[in-house]
């Protein structure tokens, strides 16, 4: 399906409702918690939207998971059942109308992928050609090594002659988004507080009255938790499975060697429009890591076991990419994947009182932008919204 089709479905379902429009009745008070990519989208549609939005963050804007990402969005083969790939092909729309109100650095080139060993291949086949079994997908093509080769000379791709090239996949830089969906959200009325830890909900008369955190109570008829990994805490319900971690390196800038998103042997890569390549491993971490990776840390212990790991990668990442031999490392980091209990995103009201939000998913890069624009429509116009039906926290 063409974007131009998801951008005229996103209009039907009044995502582009323009500030005036908003029901000036159901202006509140609304405190994001986490400027994640989840966060912030939210945060950045409410203030679109007239609402009076505050968000706050224990350290800063993209400080946790959204920083260390590998920032691929996508709506491809694993994002099942069709609802959650339909709510993706939206997501990837929603990029689109992004670029109206902030810029951020992206490139929509595709991706490439495959597997060296052929089980695994097989699979990953079936997988992709049963999205053209639902009513829409995001398109993808099946490639021979000879036309994979001239999107990108500098890969080896085994001779394989069944690469699967997403056409509509794109990458963005994370971070940079976060803080243009911040600024924004300002420059819209809106505030920030970053180093401010949430405490609790204060209640007066039976109704939510302000929150408590560790710079002060902050007025507040409804929050929302975009808390990625500490959800479970936040909402007093376990609604994610304990975060599994993944590696990403960041180089700095060199000369251009890669077109799109690439998802070969042992490593996925991308290069970002200033030249930085973007590298996350496809292993997790050893079962006998599991005591050292307590409390989720996103640094290594020691330099040491950083440069294994940056040696480890690279070596995966030049056997099969060429003339990458003289990269420089920037930063190497261990990011914590939100993983709902059943895979799919949460997102809706926690109780009936209807002051308590949550949104957590796994795809937070991807979903962002859509899922900020549905969660701030229901919220203003005080309605659900019929995409996000299998997905409220409800079900747990
Ligand atoms: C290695 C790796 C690669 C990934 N690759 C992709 C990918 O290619 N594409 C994709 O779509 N997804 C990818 N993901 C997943 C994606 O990064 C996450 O789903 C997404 O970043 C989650 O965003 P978030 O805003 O929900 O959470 P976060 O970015 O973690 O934001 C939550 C924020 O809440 C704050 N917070 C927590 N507790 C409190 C509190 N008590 N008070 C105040 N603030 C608080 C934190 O400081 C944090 O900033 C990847 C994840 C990892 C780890």
């Amino acid at each position: 399906m063409l974007r131009r089709d998801f951008l005229k479905l996103l209009s039907t379902i009044a995502l582009y409702s323009p500030l005036a429009s908003a029901n000036k009745k159901n202006l509140k008070k609304i405190t994001v918690v986490g400027a994640g990519i989840v966060g912030t989208c939210i945060a950045h549609e409410l203030s679109r939207l007239g609402q009076n939005v505050t968000i706050i963050d224990k350290s800063l804007p993209g400080s946790g998971t959204s920083g260390k990402s590998f920032n691929w969005v996508n709506a491809t083969y694993p994002k099942r059942p069709y609802s959650y790939n339909y709510l993706s092909q939206l997501g990837i729309a929603a990029f689109d109308d992004l670029y109206r109100y902030i810029d951020f650095p992206s490139k929509w080139n595709g991706s490439l992928e495959w597997f060296v060993e052929p089980n695994k291949h097989k699979k990953l086949l079936n997988n992709v050609n049963k999205l053209s079994n639902y009513p829409t997908y995001s398109k993808y093509k099946i490639i021979d090594s000879l036309k994979a080769s001239s999107y990108e000379p500098n890969i080896n791709f085994n001779n394989n002659n069944n690469i699967v090239y997403s056409v509509e996949d794109g990458a963005i830089d994370a971070l940079k988004t976060i803080e243009n969906l911040v600024a924004r959200t300002i420059f819209n009325g809106g505030k920030i507080r970053n180093n401010c830890i949430y405490k609790n909900s204060i209640y007066r008369n039976g109704k939510l009255s302000s929150i408590s955190t560790s710079l002060g109570e902050i007025e507040t008829d409804l929050i929302i938790f975009a808390t990625g990994i500490n959800t479970n805490l936040l909402i007093n319900k376990k609604v994610l499975k304990e975060p599994t971690p993944g590696i990403i390196i960041k180089t700095k800038p060199y000369m251009k060697v890669i077109n799109k998103i690439i998802v070969g042997p042992g490593i996925h890569i991308h290069q970002q429009n200033d030249g930085r390549l973007v590298i996350g491993e496809q292993d997790g971490a050893p079962e006998n890591h599991k005591i050292r990776l307590e409390g989720y840390p996103s640094k290594f212990p020691s330099s040491i076991i950083a440069k294994q790991h940056i040696n480890k990668i690279l070596y995966k990442a030049k056997s099969f990419i060429k003339n990458i031999d003289d990269v420089e490392v920037e930063s190497v980091e261990i990011g914590w994947r939100p993983l709902p209990l059943d895979g799919l995103p949460i997102v809706g009201f926690i109780d009936s009182k209807k002051d308590t939000y949550v949104a957590s998913m796994h795809s937070g890069i991807s979903l962002g932008p859509i899922v900020g624009k549905i969660v701030a429509h229901e919220i203003t116009e005080n309605i659900y919204n019929n995409l996000l039906k299998e997905f409220r926290p409800s079900r747990f």
